[in-house]
């Protein structure tokens, strides 16, 4: 079953190359040229996920990014960003922007149709989750059908990488999780990738939580640990 792609891109060829190949994998493709364009796109047709280059040369990547996640509507749409400037990355899946992923260019089409298909697997409606329906690690509150989040009585909107990343570790509440074993679970890639990505958003998660941050402890050389009190 395939899904449906927005590619945001203003370099005609690159583009139509990524359209291309997402197609070939069996995906439903759009094409957007620039920031305002997608926007519109994004609420009209309500893609499964958006392919976003950072240059664009209207609004950018960055701001498109930005903007998604501040909606309540468009907080967990899936997103991976094509970056052309290794120093970008932090900031890109980092708390500030709020992305699911990378891509350095220059890339292989391949590497991105599989970092997509990594990311539509992880994405499991909530009708499939099994387990405790709510967890509790003091005030911070997940409740797992719902997809909703609470620390003190307040809502916190995660992406839903982040949403999967907080159950990951208070599933597995009191032990710790490396990073490895993190990436496998929650962002479906084969261990040993190299990435900052876990502790970027693990990060971003905790600025996210506030006082419930104090729920995710690092275990120094290891990886991190849910807490229950
Ligand atoms: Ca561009």
């Amino acid at each position: 079953m395939g899904s449906r792609i927005l590619v945001v891109e203003d370099e005609t060829d690159l583009a139509e190359l990524v359209a291309i190949n997402l197609r070939g994998a069996g995906h439903d493709v759009a094409v957007a040229h620039d920031g305002k364009t997608a926007l519109a796109e994004i609420q009209r047709s309500q893609p499964d996920l958006l392919v976003l280059d950072v240059m664009l040369p209207d609004i950018s990547g960055i701001e498109v990014c930005r903007r998604l996640r501040r909606s309540a509507q468009t907080v967990r749409l899936p997103v991976i960003m094509l970056t052309a400037r290794t120093d970008e990355v932090d900031r890109v899946v980092g708390f500030e922007v709020g992305a699911d992923d990378y891509v350095s260019k220059p890339f292989s089409p391949r590497e991105l149709v599989l970092r997509v298909e990594a990311i539509l697997r992880r994405t499991i409606p909530a009708a499939e989750v099994v387990g405790p329906q709510v967890i509790a690690l003091g005030k911070l509150v997940i409740d797992v059908p719902a997809h909703r989040v609470e620390v003190e009585g307040e809502e916190i909107l995660l992406t839903a990488l982040e949403f999967r990343l907080l159950l990951d570790l208070a599933s597995r509440a009191g032990r710790v999780q490396s990073r490895d074993a993190l990436l496998e679970r929650v962002w479906g890639y084969s261990p040993n990738v190299e990435t900052r990505t876990v502790d970027t958003h693990v990060k971003r998660l905790r600025e996210k939580l506030g006082a419930g941050a104090v729920h995710i402890e690092t275990v120094r050389g290891v990886g991190y640990r849910a807490l229950k009190s």
